[in-house]
């Protein structure tokens, strides 16, 4: 297990206990824990950059070590700055744990990433928390023309969320499956239409022409992207990627149930600027909840 950051910052405090204040030779130290506790978290090394340069200052500038309990006031500060980046400050645009269904329907909400992420799953997800939370009559329908059994896979995670399927299949082109999509759930006053697209196991130009193309088209209200905390590090390079070819409107951080400290969370959302909109914490139907700055900040410290 790996030490969390309060018992790590608890040792240094000790330490330096009886100065009167923070200064540039004990803080560095403090510092330097701060930065090894985030690195295990998997936050990408400039966002942990940033991070130090604004908690030094705040730390500096605030009676940390004359607070009757200077390791949690320093870590009160650090866990407040991973929460103000994950919340995308307090811009007038975060949405961060929120959806946009705000459009005449159906609301049309894309779903993006790599296979096995765990796209399929979350949107059947999606579509039980759409139903169960905010009332909303929801379709789904999968574009993916080269897995039948990605289909197929839709057809049962839909029936369980008590959601209605759209039926497809590997002869059609995914715009057309889209468009029929749509024609169908405007006729049948859906509320919202998710569409659960082909992912591949790496990056390439033709999957990213195909998703970058039904984009344009359907004019998605949400793009989601959704990808495995696991990959740790390496989420945040796909979500650039797809971030480029893609205007995403959301992440959706996948696994968090795993042993990951969720460290991607900070790195794409401080990377992309993409806000955190939704987490999956099991393999069941029901395990995914709305992204919650503060609680993520904690489970990233330990
Ligand atoms: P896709 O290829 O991106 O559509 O991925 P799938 O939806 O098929 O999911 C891949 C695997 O990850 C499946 O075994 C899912 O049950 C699993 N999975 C998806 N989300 C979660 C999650 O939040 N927690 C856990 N433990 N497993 C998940």
């Amino acid at each position: 297990m790996l030490e969390n950051l309060t018992d790590r910052l608890g040792r240094v405090v000790k330490t330096i206990r009886g100065q009167a204040r923070l200064t540039e030779s004990n803080t560095a130290e403090m510092l330097r824990e701060i930065r090894l506790a985030l690195l295990e978290a998997d936050v990408a090394l400039p966002v942990i950059k940033d991070l130090l340069a604004n908690i030094k200052e705040k730390a500096l500038g605030e009676d940390v070590i004359t607070s009757l309990t200077p390791g949690q006031a320093l870590v009160g500060i650090v866990k407040d700055e991973l929460a103000n980046i994950m919340r995308g400050g307090n811009s007038a645009f975060d949405t961060a744990g929120q959806l946009n269904l705000a459009t005449q329907p159906p609301a049309v909400i894309l779903m993006a990433g790599l296979q096995g992420a765990g796209k399929t799953t979350t949107v059947a997800k999606l579509a039980k928390w759409l139903i169960r939370t905010q009332k909303k009559k929801v379709l789904t329908v999968s574009v993916d023309v080269y897995r039948p059994a990605a289909i197929e896979q839709l057809k049962t995670v839909t029936a369980q969320a008590g959601a209605e399927w759209f039926a497809s299949d590997i002869s059609q082109k995914p715009i057309d499956i889209a468009n029929a999509a749509i024609d169908w759930a405007k006729k049948h006053y859906f509320d919202v239409l998710l569409i659960d697209t082909a992912g591949r196991l790496g990056i390439d130009e033709a999957m990213m022409t195909e998703i970058a193309g039904l984009h344009k088209a359907l004019k998605p209200i949400e793009t989601l992207f959704v990808v495995d905390a696991m990959l740790g590090q390496d989420a945040v390079n796909t979500a650039k990627a797809f971030h480029a070819t893609l205007p995403l409107t959301g992440v959706v951080l996948t696994k968090l149930d795993g042993d990951s400290r969720g460290g991607a969370a900070l790195s794409v959302r401080h990377i992309t600027g993409v806000p955190l909109k939704f987490v999956g914490v099991s393999e069941k139907i029901d395990g995914l909840d709305p992204f919650d700055a503060d609680r993520m900040a904690g489970r990233i410290l330990g």
